[in-house]
């Protein structure tokens, strides 16, 4: 250890110890818990994840009641929360650890980072914050800080960059005080080395900073262009049975927004009016004809690789009983008990729609 990583531990953890934010995943050492929240916080911010994780935890407050929950129930709670994987992976995981680990999670980064779903990342924050195993837990926010501070000028996503990153994270690490290390530097990213605008007068490291001393923090870390979008036209049927009852779908499981349910529908080939398509897809989807009758709204939405303009049409059933063909289930409901599913976000502004009119 040379004096200046010595340096730049103390500063970095009494600047913690001094500003950071009190968060109700703050203060535990419960795994399930720091694993709920880091899985939370995975491209969300802290001020969405807060009312979530809260409420997460009064319905499965520990892993064996997310182990023994349904992957709908799960669902549910996690609706609007968004990038579903998590909360099948948080769940399949749950089932795992109950039947390969008496039903906790693993106390060493080597045996978490084998449980499916858990990555680099939210093994080392599990097991240093849970655990204090003295392993890094590099997130985008931790890179951003290490990628300034070193003043890297590689492109930040590139594997040999990110293992350069880890593997300095690992050397500036304290084992005595691991997970608040690495929350620590998470922090500074969150609060002081944020994308824009970073406030390096406040920074603890402000003297140690090559980017800062170079005057090309705003300018780091480098990344790739994005190139534009794809965009996609899609078409989604709200159909009624004459008995005031309309009928959803469950997408497959291992479908984008598995599990989810939605108003039938897909994405458009060329060629087709929209009518056409909805058509079209209801009856590979579920083996019935519809009618289309009128327009009832129009969604943009944007994903993170794609984006979507979903027309909604009012439609009514001709003929055949639906069938799981292209969906894991469906289910004729009326409005109200529409809110007994979850939906993804578009369709939940449907059901919205739905529900008003009613
Ligand atoms: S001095 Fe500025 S750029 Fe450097 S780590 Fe601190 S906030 Fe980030």
């Amino acid at each position: 250890m040379t004096s200046s990583e010595s340096e730049l531990r103390q500063q970095l953890l009494s600047w913690y110890d001094a500003h950071r934010r009190d968060l109700p995943w703050r203060g535990t050492r419960d795994p399930y818990r720091i694993w709920v929240s880091e899985v939370m916080l995975q491209q969300t911010q802290v001020s969405t994840v807060i009312p979530y994780y809260d409420a997460f935890l009064r319905r499965f407050p520990k892993l064996p009641d997310l182990a023994a929950a349904s992957l709908d129930e799960v669902l549910k709670v996690w609706q609007g929360l968004g990038y579903y994987a998590r909360a099948r992976n948080l769940h399949a995981t749950a089932q795992r650890v109950m039947a390969e680990h008496g039903g906790c999670l693993p106390d060493r980064y080597a045996v978490l980072r084998r449980l499916p779903g858990l990555g680099d990342y939210t093994a080392g924050a599990i097991a240093s914050i849970a655990f204090g195993e003295c392993v890094p837990a590099v997130d985008a926010n931790a890179r951003r800080v290490l990628a300034r501070l070193l003043a890297i000028r590689e492109e930040i996503a590139q594997p040999a960059t990110l293992r350069y990153l880890r593997d300095r994270a690992s050397a500036l690490l304290p084992c005595d005080r691991p997970g608040d290390f690495n929350q620590a530097l998470m922090e500074l990213g969150a609060l002081i080395c944020t994308p824009k605008n970073p406030r390096c007068t406040d920074c603890p490291w402000q003297m140690s900073c090559q980017a800062y001393a170079q005057g090309i923090q705003e300018l780091l870390p480098l990344r790739r262009a994005r190139s534009a979008l794809p965009h996609f036209t899609v078409t989604a049927g709200v159909i009624w049975r004459p008995d005031g009852r309309v009928l959803i779908a469950q997408r497959k499981p291992d479908a984008m927004l598995g599990g989810l349910w939605e108003f039938p529908g897909g994405k458009c080939q060329n060629g087709e009016t929209l009518p056409e398509c909805l058509c079209r897809e209801v009856y590979e989807e579920l083996g019935i004809e519809v009618a289309v009758e009128r327009p009832l709204t129009t969604l943009r939405h944007g994903y993170t690789h794609f984006r979507i303009t979903l027309h909604v049409f009012v439609c009514r059933l001709v003929s055949g009983e639906p069938q799981a063909i292209g969906c894991a289930s469906w289910r004729w409901v009326t409005p109200q008990e529409l809110s007994d599913y979850a939906f993804p976000v578009t369709d939940r502004k449907v059901v919205k729609l739905l529900q008003e009119r009613s």
